[in-house]
């Protein structure tokens, strides 16, 4: 098996946008002082980050590539699929995420009406309220809410209780179906990548999923363990896939996840920057 050299690039970022805690800025000051350079914001069904801050990456010379993270379904399991280096100005992506924002709205409003008959007085816009520069909310933010209230004490108290997919109060809402979400990052000219592939029940589903037109896999996740690491770069080589890599760090909102726990492997960075480099020729030559 030829050497693979990981980048200094974190391919799984959350910000404030979606169920991160920081800011971008705040997100690229954090990421140069650990010695990256560069990442790949992946906020949940939002790309607005990257629109809204891909100058302050360049003033701070960082890479940022264009990333998103979709909630899909296939076979009734929850399966998130990451969009990297596609055209930041698609239209078929901006407006699957405002598709998709619109749909979590809906669900995240019958959660909380499940709360409140539970005795747990909230509406959803004082739960919006609380993060003002969310541009997709979820269940996090209906987390931190109640611990706010002193309803829960932690997250994961929200999750065992009320929020986890087999808690009271979970609604699953509707979801793109997983070949939905490879098609929509296609048309946006963009590579779709099977998020933590670790959190898919069996191994067996992995398997199946990957028979859809999927790029590439994430290999590398957090604190992955060699062995895991090692499944899923046979898995990818076998498919010709390739393998991409990130913490998912969300902040404080997960503080036992660091920015940078796992990076990407060089190759694929490369074949990302020039994907953009693709899209910027070919915007250019249509002026
Ligand atoms: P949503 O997109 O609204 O379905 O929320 C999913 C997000 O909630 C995931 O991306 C995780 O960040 C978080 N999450 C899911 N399960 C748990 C859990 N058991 N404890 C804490 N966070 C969780
Ligand atoms: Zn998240
Ligand atoms: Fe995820
Ligand atoms: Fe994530």
């Amino acid at each position: 098996m030829s050497e693979i050299i990981l980048s200094r690039v974190d391919l799984h970022c959350h910000t404030n946008y979606s169920d991160g805690s920081m800011t971008p800025l705040e997100l690229f000051k954090h990421a140069k002082e650990i010695g990256l350079v560069g990442l790949s914001i992946t906020d949940h069904d939002t790309i607005d980050a990257y629109v809204e801050s891909v100058h302050l990456a360049k003033e701070l010379d960082l890479l940022l590539i264009p990333g998103i993270e979709m909630s899909t379904e296939f076979h009734g399991e929850s399966i998130h699929v990451l969009g990297y280096a596609y055209r930041p100005n698609s239209k078929e992506m901006m407006q699957a995420c405002y598709l998709h924002q619109t749909r979590r709205d809906a669900r995240n409003k019958k959660m909380i009406e499940r709360l409140s008959a539970r005795g747990f007085h909230m509406t959803y816009d004082e739960v919006k309220s609380l993060f003002p520069h969310a541009h997709a909310y979820g269940r996090p933010h209906i987390a931190q809410y109640m611990i706010k209230k002193g309803y829960v004490s932690d997250m994961k108290e929200a999750f065992k209780r009320f929020l986890g997919n087999n808690a009271p109060c979970y609604v699953p809402g509707e979801k793109w179906t997983t070949e939905e979400a490879i098609a929509i990052i296609h048309k946006a000219g963009g590579f779709a990548v099977l998020a933590h592939p670790h959190l898919i029940s069996h191994l067996r589903l992995v398997k199946k999923i990957l028979e859809l037109p999927f790029d590439g896999l994430e290999g590398y996740y957090s604190r992955f363990s060699e062995q895991e690491n090692n499944i899923y770069i046979s898995l990818a080589k076998q498919r010709a896939l390739f393998v991409t890599g990130g913490s998912d760090f969300h902040g404080t909102v997960k503080p036992h996840t660091p920015l940078g726990a796992s990076t990407a492997p060089q190759d694929v960075v490369d074949i990302f920057e020039n994907q953009m480099k693709t899209h910027m020729r070919e915007s250019h030559s249509l002026i």
